[in-house]
């Protein structure tokens, strides 16, 4: 079963009755409310063999992804992150420095977001490496910003460069796009946003499935990266970790002339009314290649 149908199918089996003004399943963070705060909720993984390499990058990097992969979620929001717990499956060869470096890897990227590590579980199992860790969140004065505001007529924004970053390790050492995220919400209209985890193929069909409309890319517009072997790869690597936004289009040639954040901001489409997700390339229209990270179950 593909993640997208298995959150569909939970969806529809109504969540266990989540009160009206929460956010479940299906955006980048879930938002529930305490007393009269706003909390966000995010959670992933990172398994060996599928997320990460250890035999390659070693422990510790583990740790930093499954931290940094939680914060790109925060950061998709416009949320600041608060506190994280961590659960660790440590295969038995394992030994005392390995886990460890997990820890130190997951402090690292906590202290550089200011998202302290407050508590988590260890078990000892015959299986690949996982970390997983659970990410709260708050607002700190910011609407957060969900998938589903697209709007016909609204640009659409990625930051950085995309594709290859498996090749070169970026998908290791990126950085959660917190600041830019706030910043863009402070200065702009966002009207939807979500972090580019599965590739921007992927994650452009999931902004738009969110809001019930469709897109037109350029494909000379997007920001293909040195690391990619071409578009298809900035289309459908994924692991870029950068967030691709919708806002209105005056707002977007503003950024992309002044480009105030220290992170590029490319405008690369419009969203339409429908629901094709189209590229646009020198030989003319066709829908958006099924390409991209789909988790598998
Ligand atoms: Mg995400």
């Amino acid at each position: 079963m593909r993640e997208r149908d298995l959150i569909e199918w939970i969806r529809s089996q109504g969540c266990g009755a989540i009160p009206d003004r929460w956010v479940g399943p299906g955006d980048d963070c879930a938002i529930v409310t305490v007393g009269e705060h706003r909390v966000l909720i995010t959670t992933d993984q990172v398994v060996d063999g599928v997320h990460v390499r250890v035999d390659r990058s070693g422990p510790r990097a583990a740790g930093r992804k499954a931290l940094a992969r939680n914060l790109s979620d925060v950061a998709a929001m416009a949320a600041q992150p608060l506190c994280a717990t961590a659960t660790v499956s440590l295969p038995k060869t394992f030994g005392d420095a390995d886990a460890q470096a997990i820890c130190e890897g997951l402090w690292d990227i906590g202290a550089q977001f200011n998202c302290p590590l407050v508590g988590g579980d260890v078990a000892v199992a015959d299986g690949p490496l996982v970390v997983s860790v659970t990410v709260l969140a708050r607002p700190d004065g910011i609407e957060p910003v969900l998938r589903s505001g697209a709007q016909p007529g609204d640009a659409l924004c990625v930051t950085g460069e995309l594709g290859g970053a498996w090749k070169t390790g970026r998908d290791l050492t990126f950085t959660p796009r917190i600041a830019a995220a706030r910043a863009l919400a402070q200065s702009c209209d966002l009207h939807a946003m979500i972090d580019l985890s599965d590739g921007l193929a992927t994650d452009l069909r999931h902004l738009c499935a969110a809001a019930g409309v469709g897109a037109e890319v350029t494909a000379e517009a997007i920001p293909v990266h040195t690391d990619a072997g071409g578009l298809a790869e900035a289309l459908g690597d994924g692991e870029d970790y950068e967030l691709l936004f919708a806002l209105p289009g005056d707002q977007a040639d503003r950024l992309t002339a002044d480009q105030p954040l220290d992170v590029h901001i490319s405008r690369i489409g419009d969203i339409v009314a429908g629901d094709e997700v189209v590229l646009i390339g020198p030989d003319g229209r066709r829908v958006m290649p099924q390409a991209g990270w789909e988790h598998t179950t």
